[in-house]
């Protein structure tokens, strides 16, 4: 599948801090997540370029709390892909969770603006994540840091969005209180693979409610059973998660790829 060849690519560029040898002009998405921020690029046909991500706190549940912050991660990330491409990057795209409006939806694009970005675009994030799995019929379902949000698109056509205040946030705040440690020992154990075995016992019930609300969100609005579910985010690498997520949805769901770099290189895309 193409894109999951291209997801798999921009994981090898950014690993790597590489770029790959394509044409611009080219394409930047800035995702400013709950716990990272990613800025990604493509060429014109969505192919990815080079990426670089930093975890950081300077968003959550989807509203900028640390516009400096932001601003100087997004102009360093900026740097360091121009520094890998040789070139300058000079605009880009952004993405809020759905139903972010008024400054707080202007908070992403004035970040990179303070970058050196002009911001071209504002998109919801499951929508960019719809792209970048290059998805015209589904539920995608975006569970990053802070938030879950979901896209449901039908024939190409976006039916609608929602968002809700749960994600890997919630998980941590589990971990930390069933294991009496701090959120930052609870987000370092959550993302150690080899201890996902483990956590999953502890961790199930947040992960069922996490379907739950996304079962109650599509029920609000019609009927979606025949409609393929692909769930992205940070929080689907975690071990388990599809089968126990797809267990209290009631049918099965799949896990692309690193799930946390589609949303940022869907954003790149729209562009
Ligand atoms: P939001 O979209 O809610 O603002 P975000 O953009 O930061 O947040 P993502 O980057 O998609 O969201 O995912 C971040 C979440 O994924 C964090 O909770 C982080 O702890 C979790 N995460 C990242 N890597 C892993 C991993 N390997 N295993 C488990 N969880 C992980």
């Amino acid at each position: 599948m193409q894109a999951y060849e291209n997801i798999h690519q921009l994981y090898h560029l950014m690993q790597t801090k590489t770029a790959a040898n394509l044409a611009g002009p080219y394409k930047v998405g800035v995702d400013l997540g709950t716990a990272d921020v990613v800025l990604a690029v493509t060429d014109t046909h969505g192919t990815p370029v080079a990426g670089s991500m930093r975890w950081a706190s300077v968003v959550r549940d989807g509203l900028v709390v640390d516009f400096r912050g932001a601003t100087e991660i997004v102009q360093d990330l900026k740097a360091e892909v121009e520094q890998i491409m040789g070139v300058k990057l000079d605009r880009g795209a952004t993405a809020i969770p759905p139903g972010t409006v008024g400054r707080n939806a202007l908070a992403c694009s004035n970040v990179i603006a303070g970058a050196g970005l002009e911001p071209v675009r504002q998109v919801d994030e499951p929508v960019a994540a719809a792209r970048a799995l290059r998805i015209d019929h589904g539920i995608v379902v975006d569970i990053g840091g802070g938030t879950t949000g979901v896209a449901v698109l039908k024939n190409g056509e976006l039916i609608f969005t929602d968002d809700e205040p749960t994600g890997g946030t919630h998980v941590s705040l589990v971990l930390a209180g069933a294991y009496k440690i701090s959120f930052e020992e609870a987000e370092n154990l959550k993302k150690d693979s080899s201890r996902h075995q483990q956590i999953l016992p502890v961790i199930a019930p947040v992960i069922e409610k996490m379907a739950t609300i996304v079962k109650k969100m599509l029920a609000a609005h019609g009927d979606f059973s025949e409609y393929p579910v692909y769930i992205v985010g940070g929080t689907a690498y975690l071990a388990g998660f599809e089968q126990e997520f797809g267990k209290a949805f009631g049918r099965e769901v799949h896990v692309p790829p690193h799930p946390l770099l589609v949303t940022p290189l869907g954003i790149a895309m729209f562009s």
